[in-house]
């Protein structure tokens, strides 16, 4: 694949592999298992990382082509697609941990994440500091003698927190350290952070690359070396995609940039809308000047996504019938589909609801509503939030 093609001349064309078939489609490998001739060919096959035609577990023609593409658009050498964006994370933290290490991370992290790294982890002698990801300086202080990782996430859910990516990656790299970014909520349509020193760029792909809410998968995107390292734990964790769910999320992300370049559009739109409503008091999107991570993200991303949040005036209940009286947008968790959906966070964890102090430690307070703005016409979506704003 040529370097200098385009974005969108890559997702269309950068998984072609050499399969010597004239199909324009990408055919099915439904397989588990594939035949050989030689044993020696076989011996090669059982030890070839993504080796694309040996046992599926170890790869598959369908994981070889989101995997080509993958590593193009973000930029890496090489990827590793898996069952889901948890099994991307856990499966890469495992392979470049191991006990007495420690890993600096983001307060605000996915919840996975910060299960992993507050209950499984632990069990095995891994330790994890938790510091604010706009504040560059507490990066540097937690770092040890025995930090091996720091993981990043940026776009942050649900508020938005921008990390700043350079910065943070010539402080790990000074101490020895590699940078993982899991970079699901920017997409690499808007956000390249190989290209800002990370080394690992991590994806829940069920999210925007899968695009359609109609699969559960993940990628890792990073050097040959390390996926070679992450292919040996991928091999015994086990979280592989079928051939059929990897076939999808190709067929996804032939349209990542026309869907996330109009969600960027209709977010940049709504957010507006919502900064000038009279009911609601905060509007977190990265896009908007007062939003304290615009200037970051303005230098990092070339887009700024089309997931937001808003505190609506008023009570967790308002919220909530708010949110009740939407037409179009439904209640859901997941983010990244063709169609927009709201949650309430709070809702979600019932002691935000009740306490000041639970909500003012995670920053997200009762009224928050999380907005993952879909394809949907942008001026629909903007009266449908008008008139639920309307009933409170
Ligand atoms: C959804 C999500 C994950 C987890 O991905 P799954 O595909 O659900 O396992 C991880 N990180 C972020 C930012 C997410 O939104």
């Amino acid at each position: 694949m040529r370097e200098q093609d385009a974005l969108e001349t890559q997702l269309i064309h950068a998984d072609r592999g050499d399969r010597g078939d004239a199909s324009i489609a990408a055919p099915i490998f439904q397989t588990s298992t594939f035949a050989f001739d030689a044993p020696a060919a076989m011996a090669e096959g059982a030890q070839t990382p993504n080796y694309e035609t040996f046992y599926t577990r170890h790869g598959n023609p369908n994981h070889a082509d989101v995997e080509r593409l993958m590593a193009t658009i973000e930029g890496g050498e090489g990827a590793i697609v898996t069952a889901s964006g948890m099994g991307a994370i856990t499966t890469t933290a495992l392979t470049l941990l191991k006990s007495g290490d420690h890993v600096v991370a983001q307060r605000s992290t996915y919840a996975g994440t910060h299960d992993l790294l507050t209950d499984l982890l632990p069990r095995f002698g891994v330790t994890a500091t938790f510091v604010d990801q706009t504040d560059t300086g507490a990066f540097a202080e937690a770092m040890r003698s025995e930090t091996r990782l720091v993981m990043l996430e940026s776009p942050s859910n649900p508020l938005l927190g921008i990390t700043d990516i350079e910065a943070v990656a010539r402080i790990a790299h000074e101490r020895g350290a590699l940078v993982s970014i899991d970079s699901t909520i920017a997409t690499p349509v808007n956000q390249n952070p190989l290209r800002f020193g990370a080394d690992i760029v991590l994806h829940s792909a069920t999210k925007y690359l899968g695009g359609h809410s109609d699969l559960i998968a993940g990628v890792v995107v990073t050097s040959r070396a390390l996926i070679d390292r992450i292919w040996k734990t991928h091999l015994v964790a086990g979280s592989v995609i079928g051939p059929f769910d990897a076939w999808l999320l190709l067929r996804g992300l032939r349209t990542l940039d026309m869907r996330v370049e109009r969600q960027n559009r209709s977010a940049q739109g709504i957010a507006e809308f919502l900064a000038a409503h009279g009911c609601v008091s905060r509007v977190f999107y990265p896009g908007l000047a007062s939003h304290p991570g615009h200037k970051i993200a303005a230098r990092q991303m070339r887009g700024f996504g089309g997931l937001l949040s808003f505190e609506i005036d008023g009570s967790f209940d308002d919220a909530r019938r708010a949110i009740a009286n939407l037409r179009l947008i439904r209640t859901a968790v997941s983010l990244g589909g063709i169609e927009s959906l709201v949650v309430q966070p709070a809702a979600m964890w019932p002691d935000i609801a009740e306490s000041r102090e639970a909500a003012d430690s995670l920053g997200v307070t009762p009224s928050l509503v999380r907005l993952a703005v879909g394809t949907e016409r942008v001026d629909d979506l903007i009266a449908d939030l008008d008139t639920a704003l309307a009933q409170i």
